[in-house]
């Protein structure tokens, strides 16, 4: 087998990509058992989000008031003492369940996060981490005698596009060391850079959330206009992967029957045929809190389960296939 953690060349060695997580045993980002690689960065800003920790391409520090110790009756001071800046305000008093607040304007343009190391019990921690592209692939080479015959790695965010070069590279090593490779992407990015990724990639999941301009940048803070520009671009190329487009289903948004009807109409005329429908749950409400920005889908329910039916005949009638969350054929 080939030594994945061998360097290919110099430049390569120089480039570092912001990963906020990798996940050894995913079973629902492609084919098989896989490796998820998450890089920081999104150029959507949804308020709907899990992983509100991929928003920004830079160090940041999550804080989980449920591990901090900080009390009237033993306070602790460490990350007051190790902030420069005086943002750590003691909240022990007013609000025991949430002993420490950070003024958020400071911390978002901190570039030191002392605090973070002055905390000894892992209340807080750092957002995301760099990694080399060997020092990715060393742990690549470590989990894939885990993987599925049919498994492999699958890049996920935030968009990783937004780093793309790291990206690129990370794929071509990939290929050599025939690894399959899957993407879960926004597919935001300049169409040439979407399209010279998509080269090393065998299986991608491309997020449509909406099919109106505007109702897309009203919710999610951009145009839809470049995602379906490079839909539409990869969908004329010879790109051999399998394309599944992709949206979770958001109330007052996109839950209607007319925009799955606008989206079935648009694969029809590309000759796309998989869409994965993923039902909203609040599973990242904790992240949001962690970071201390505010949730606005706190008080949404779950999808229920008659409209996404009705959304999914929608779809459907259009000849497409349409997947619910994790009930898929892959
Ligand atoms: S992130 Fe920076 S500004 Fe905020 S508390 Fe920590 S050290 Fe201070
Ligand atoms: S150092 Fe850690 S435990 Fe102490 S107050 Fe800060 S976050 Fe809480």
């Amino acid at each position: 087998m080939m030594n994945l953690s061998a360097p290919f060349s110099a430049g390569e060695k120089r480039l570092k990509g912001r990963i906020f997580d990798i996940q050894a045993y995913s079973v629902h980002d492609g084919p098989g058992c896989r490796s998820t690689v998450f890089l920081a960065g999104c150029p959507f800003r949804c308020a709907w989000c899990c992983n509100p920790e991929s928003f920004q391409n830079r160090q940041g520090k999550l804080y989980r008031a449920t591990q901090c110790i900080n009390s009237r009756e033993r306070p602790c001071t460490r990350c007051a003492d190790a902030c420069p800046y005086g943002a750590v305000n003691d909240t022990a008093d007013t609000d025991p369940a949430h002993p420490i607040r950070f003024d958020q304007t400071i911390c978002q343009r901190c570039t030191t996060f002392e605090c973070v190391d002055s905390c000894l019990v892992g209340a807080l921690e750092h957002i995301s981490k760099e990694y080399t592209v060997d020092e990715l692939m060393g742990i690549l080479s470590r989990d894939r005698h885990y993987w599925s015959g049919n498994g492999g790695v699958t890049f996920s965010g935030g968009d990783p596009m937004m780093q793309s070069e790291f990206l690129i590279a990370v794929l071509k090593r990939c290929r050599e060391a025939y690894i399959h490779t899957a993407i879960e992407t926004e597919g935001a990015a300049e169409t040439e850079t979407y399209l010279k990724v998509m080269e090393h990639i065998s299986f991608a999941f491309n997020d449509l959330k909406h099919m109106d301009p505007e109702k897309h940048r009203e919710f999610t803070g951009a145009s839809n206009e470049r995602v379906l520009a490079n839909i539409r671009a990869l969908a004329s190329s010879n790109w051999p992967g399998r394309l599944v487009l992709r949206a979770p289903v958001i109330e007052g948004f996109n839950d209607t029957e007319e925009n799955f009807h606008a989206v079935g109409e648009f694969m029809n005329e590309l000759g796309l045929t998989e869409f994965n429908m993923l039902p909203f749950h609040r599973l990242g409400v904790s992240k949001w809190e962690q970071l201390g920005m505010e949730y606005a889908y706190a008080d949404s329910k779950p999808t229920d389960r008659e409209k996404l039916l009705k959304l999914k005949r929608a779809l459907e009638s259009h000849g497409v296939s349409c997947y619910v969350g994790n009930d898929t054929p892959f």
